[in-house]
């Protein structure tokens, strides 16, 4: 159903295109978005969930350039909906990695800072990228996707010259929040036994007698598709503390925190557990971002601004992606993060196919 929808609303693009060919690609991607709008209204709420869900995937995939149809248009159930993406995000990215050789893209490369001051317009590299191997790399331009922790943390020696205080403001103004997944597998899934499907939900603050991490618990279940593990997930405080644990104290844990749960002290310890360490991992220092409250969007808009900006003659060298850069309610998203990436490099290639670049000086790139 949800196809047929799509291709009647496609079709109907097709046609104002051939009647007026001078349309936007932004005018075409917002009738898109009105017209599922529309849809989704006319359906009974259960229908306009599915519904929603496969016409977020069918616009973001069918093509490519459909994939800044606003997400409002699906709902905001649609974008907090629980997708199994085939083959994990390496399924969504593959079409894209396959058309790039290998040899351009490089892993386990931390980078430690970058050099962006350049003193005339055909001065190149404009930007110099140092890692942690020692290893450096030239550049014209850089889009900086590294996550809002890891720029809070590092943001005073990251940059040289050091980036606009504006755009410091907005790292330090917004915020990071930390989410933990623990992965226990069972030998015999005692939940399957009983009949009983395993599906806790806290709110945040509801386990906070607690002594230990589980109180920043929100959640424990079957892990989909699984007939033997449990994911519980964390969100908050404690979740460092976890963390810093062993896996095995925090099995121990856990076992005691299910056993209490199901009323059952027969409970086993889980044969191998896996947890996340998104909040002490150095290349993440945490898992999502958020807008604190009292924040304003003039203060945190900046964070997406290339630098330097106000030099009509030259391009900026630096670009900022990452789902920290995209509007508020798309942050801490695939999605944001995705359309945040295609924005930065669409800038890149304006940038790139702007003739006046190679002829006049600019003092705001400074020399460093
Ligand atoms: C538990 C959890 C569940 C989530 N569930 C969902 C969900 O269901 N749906 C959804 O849409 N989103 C979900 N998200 C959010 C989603 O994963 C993120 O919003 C998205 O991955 C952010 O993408 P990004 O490219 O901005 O950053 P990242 O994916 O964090 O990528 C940043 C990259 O920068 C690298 N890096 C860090 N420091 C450096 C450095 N110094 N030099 C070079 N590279 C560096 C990191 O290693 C990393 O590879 C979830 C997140 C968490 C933690």
């Amino acid at each position: 159903m949800a196809w047929n929808h799509l291709l009647e609303i496609l079709r109907e693009v097709e046609c104002i295109k051939k009647q007026t060919p001078t349309t936007q690609a932004d005018l075409v991607e917002n009738y898109i978005g009105i017209r599922i709008h529309q849809l989704l209204k006319k359906l009974p709420q259960h229908m306009a969930m599915t519904c929603a869900r496969l016409l977020l995937g069918l616009t973001s995939y069918l093509n490519p350039s459909f994939r800044k149809v606003a997400s409002d248009s699906f709902g905001a159930y649609a974008v907090a909906a629980n997708m199994r993406v085939p083959l994990g995000y390496l399924g969504a990215l593959a079409p894209i990695i396959t058309e790039i050789s290998p040899e351009r893209i490089l892993y386990k490369k931390q980078v430690l800072n970058i050099r962006w001051g350049t003193v005339t317009s055909d001065q190149h590299p404009r930007a110099v990228i140092k890692c942690k191997d020692g290893s450096v790399y030239n550049a014209d331009y850089v889009v900086i996707t590294i996550p809002l922790g890891v720029l809070k943390a590092n943001v005073d020696n990251m940059f040289c010259p050091p980036i606009s205080p504006n755009k410091v403001t907005a790292i330090k103004t917004l915020s990071v929040g930390h989410k933990a997944k623990i992965f226990m597998e069972f030998d015999q899934p005692m939940w399957v036994w009983r009949d009983k499907k395993i599906q806790y939900k806290w709110h945040e603050g509801d386990l906070s007698s607690r002594p230990d991490f589980t109180k920043s618990l929100i959640s424990m279940e079957e892990l989909n598709g699984s007939e033997h593990i449990i994911i519980a997930t964390l969100k908050g405080d404690s979740v460092e503390d976890m963390e810093k644990l062993t896996d095995d104290e925090v099995s121990q844990i856990m076992t005691c925190f299910l056993m209490e749960c199901l009323g059952d002290n027969s409970i086993p310890k889980p044969i191998s557990i896996v947890k996340t360490n998104w909040t002490t991992n150095p290349n993440f220092r945490g898992s999502f971002s958020y807008v604190p409250s009292g924040a304003s969007e003039s203060e945190i808009s900046p964070l997406r601004i290339p630098l330097p900006k106000g030099c009509n003659e030259i391009p900026s060298v630096l670009y900022f992606a990452g789902e920290h850069t995209c509007r508020p309610d798309l942050m801490g998203t695939v999605r944001g993060a995705m359309i945040s990436g295609i924005r930065e490099a669409e800038q890149v290639i304006a940038a790139i196919n702007q003739s006046a670049f190679e002829q006049h000086p600019c003092e705001l790139l400074a020399s460093c």
